[in-house]
């Protein structure tokens, strides 16, 4: 799939590693669907993409409603008419405590945007990628989704949640041209992560230090080329080493 003039679909495009995916796809010569309920941040995304001469447009959407992610869907192939790589990526953090304090609100939210926003994602896309037989599609799990994450029990059942919708997803979709792969960040510096120690040698693993978004990013842009091709229900750690 030549990325020059196809269509990139990107969920939390409006900060952090949505941003940086955002800006690299287009770089490539993609056009880009930036998607979030941030409009504030979606703005900034797609004015640093006309910046460098990329080319986009923004829509606002909550990626846990259903009539969202249908109007998001729709909306890009009444613009573009096809969809060949989407980056289902947009997700929520909660406030961490035990699981016996953990609250049922917190946890309904994150259940809704991280898993099933990332299903409804899925769902959606997949009917268009299936007609076209073809498309690219990457998961944002995380570590927490392959490891205990103390204190983050709705975040890290979100995003093992992710991991198996990914494994579903590839199984079902593999023999009709469509392949779906998830990635597995540790810590990251962005909005997200604001509030958090980040110089935690623990949670940083053997290279010491949290990930930049662009380095989560140029592992997205291999999985979406050609050079990934035989990838498929791949679930890729992006961890300086943390979980080996
Ligand atoms: P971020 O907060 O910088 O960006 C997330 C973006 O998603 C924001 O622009 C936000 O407005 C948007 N968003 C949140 N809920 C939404 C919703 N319901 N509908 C539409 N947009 C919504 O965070 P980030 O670190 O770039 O996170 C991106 C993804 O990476 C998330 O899925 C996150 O769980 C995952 N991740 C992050 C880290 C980390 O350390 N930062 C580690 C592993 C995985």
């Amino acid at each position: 799939m030549p990325l020059k003039n196809s269509v990139a679909v990107i969920t939390g495009a409006g900060s952090g590693i949505g941003r940086s995916v955002s800006l690299k796809l287009s770089e490539k010569g993609m056009l880009v669907v930036l998607v979030d309920y941030d409009k504030k941040g979606g703005e900034e995304t797609l004015h640093l993409v006309k910046e460098n001469g990329g080319e986009g447009i923004l829509i606002q959407a909550d990626v846990s409603k259903g009539s969202d992610v249908e109007r998001y869907v729709s909306k890009t192939i009444e613009e573009f008419g096809r969809i060949d790589v989407f980056f289902n990526n947009a997700g929520v953090l909660g406030i961490p405590s035990l699981l016996a304090d953990y609250s049922e609100e917190t946890f309904d939210r994150i259940i809704a945007v991280n898993l099933k926003g990332s299903f409804l994602g899925l769902k959606y896309v997949l009917k268009v990628m299936e007609e076209q037989q073809s498309g690219v599609i990457i998961n944002t799990a995380s570590t927490a989704g392959v490891q205990s994450t103390p204190f983050l029990g709705g975040y890290s059942a979100s995003k093992h949640g992710v991991v198996g919708l990914t494994k579903t997803a590839a199984a079902e979709y593999g023999p009709k041209g469509i392949r779906i792969n998830a990635i597995c960040p540790g810590g990251v510096v962005t909005n997200m992560t604001k509030d958090m120690d980040m110089s935690d040698p623990v949670q940083n693993g053997p290279l010491g230090r949290p990930a930049s978004p662009d380095e989560i990013a140029n592992v997205v842009c291999f999985l979406v080329s050609d050079e990934a091709s035989y990838m498929n229900g791949s679930i890729v750690t992006i961890d300086g080493g943390l979980t080996a």
